[in-house]
């Protein structure tokens, strides 16, 4: 089967052909910043019409939550024009195959399940959790994708890490995102009497800078929390970290170790995601692909 992956981010819509996991053509264009539901409707024509009679079905990965088709997020102000967008069908205006759409944490965790299956991995249930500007996961339980009925399955950074914590951007006090993420640390890095990016954050943490450091192992405490639930609650037997912070030099075997002081039960293998900048457009292809297969 050829898919035309699409993976609509904040900042780029990206598109390629992607067939038995390997991509061809692929292009990238800017994300229209009005927000606009015009101006996305004509982004999204001009992408799926360029590719016309080269596919079979189209595959869509997309930031927020998509319920039955619609794009809308945990805080739909963020999406501006864009919150409530008919996403699946716009693009059916202009095809008349099957399209299939995910938000691109759920594509990217299935991009990086297929990588574990290349592998012969046994792994049946499975997370993902990116540590970027948020925090998101994507769940695979008994080899499949869990999106839920509403789309929402996998926005595990909204769980609790701390009652007494800062207020998250979805509304709640205390979430893992408002404690682990970029964003987060930002907030703190921010109002130091040097002030620095998250970035600097990291320099200074392995320069072995005690407030640095305080402050990502605060975050990488609360990614290990949050494992140590999801392990417990669903039985899951491997996980990988991506994002910015995820993957930022020394992150990872923090994480690891503060996983490792907790009873047995709670622990797992943590490794570094490996799919890149292509997971949501693979992610997606390939889980549109096991629907197909399945009917
Ligand atoms: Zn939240």
């Amino acid at each position: 089967m050829r898919c035309l992956a699409l993976d609509i981010g904040g900042t780029k819509i990206a598109a390629a052909l992607v067939e038995n996991g390997v991509i061809s053509q692929r292009q990238q264009i800017s994300t229209p910043q009005d927000q606009s539901a015009q101006g996305m409707e004509q982004a999204l024509k001009t992408l799926v019409t360029g590719y016309a009679g080269q596919f079979d079905a189209v595959a869509v990965a997309s930031t927020g939550i998509i319920n039955r088709g619609v794009l809308t997020a945990l805080n739909p102000k963020n999406l501006g024009g864009l919150a409530n967008f008919p996403l699946k069908a716009c693009i059916a205006r202009y095809t008349d195959k099957p399209i299939g759409l995910l938000n691109d944490v759920q594509a990217a965790v299935c991009a990086e399940y297929q990588l574990q299956e290349q592998n012969q991995s046994a792994v049946k249930n499975f997370l993902f959790i990116t540590v970027s500007t948020g925090v998101g996961g994507g769940i695979i339980l008994n080899g499949e994708l869990t999106t839920g009925e509403n789309g929402i399955a996998g926005h595990i950074g909204h769980t609790l890490a701390d009652p007494n914590g800062p207020m998250c951007g979805c509304g709640r006090k205390g979430c893992v995102e408002a404690i682990a993420s970029g964003r987060a640390i930002e907030a703190v890095s921010s109002q130091w009497a040097e002030p620095c990016s998250p970035k600097e954050v990291f320099e200074r943490f392995r320069k072995n800078d005690e407030k640095a450091t305080a402050l990502v192992q605060r975050s990488a405490q609360a990614i290990a929390n949050l494992i140590a639930d999801m392990v417990i609650s669903l039985d899951i037997q491997k996980v990988v970290l991506g994002g910015s912070v995820g993957l930022a030099q020394g992150y990872l075997p923090l994480v690891q170790q503060y996983l490792q002081t907790m009873p047995k039960f709670y622990q797992c293998p943590v490794e570094a995601a490996q799919s890149g900048a292509d997971a949501g457009l693979l992610g997606a292809a390939y889980w549109l692909e096991q629907q197909v297969v399945k009917q």
